[in-house]
């Protein structure tokens, strides 16, 4: 059955919450990295008003251009991992639960279930045999 969550347990639930998000959007924050970097490099450049993907020499070699755009582009997993992490929080915390049927959904505490029960942030609830 579901029962309320001490406040600590849900300060812990904060914090795992919290980690998981983070290294999620550092996950998403380094594919867009390495994806940005490598199209690069390569020379590839997706011309936005014909969406076809053009090549262009930026001069020097793959390798050299590697390294100068790896530089370049590193902000982008900071700036990815921010948006991500906090999206993935969001979601998180925007889970609920209707600890009278199990049903689970989003972004609707308070809100009255099918079953009759309320649906709550399933931060505040945990599960036990
Ligand atoms: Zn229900």
């Amino acid at each position: 059955m579901w029962i309320q969550r001490t406040p600590e347990e849900e300060a812990q639930w904060q914090q795992s919450a919290e980690q998981d998000a983070r290294s999620h959007g550092l996950m998403i924050g380094i594919l867009a990295w390495s994806f940005v970097v490598l199209a690069l490099s390569a020379g590839w450049m997706v011309s936005f008003s014909t969406g076809v993907v053009v090549q262009r020499s930026f001069g020097g070699t793959f390798w050299m251009r590697l390294l100068i755009f790896g530089l370049l582009g590193s902000p982008v997993i900071f700036i990815a991992r921010r948006a991500e992490s906090r999206k993935a929080l969001r979601k998180s915390r925007l889970r609920t639960i209707c600890p009278k049927c199990d049903t689970a959904a989003e972004g609707n505490a308070g809100a009255t279930c099918q079953c009759g029960g309320a649906f709550v942030p399933a931060s505040t609830m945990k599960w036990v045999e």
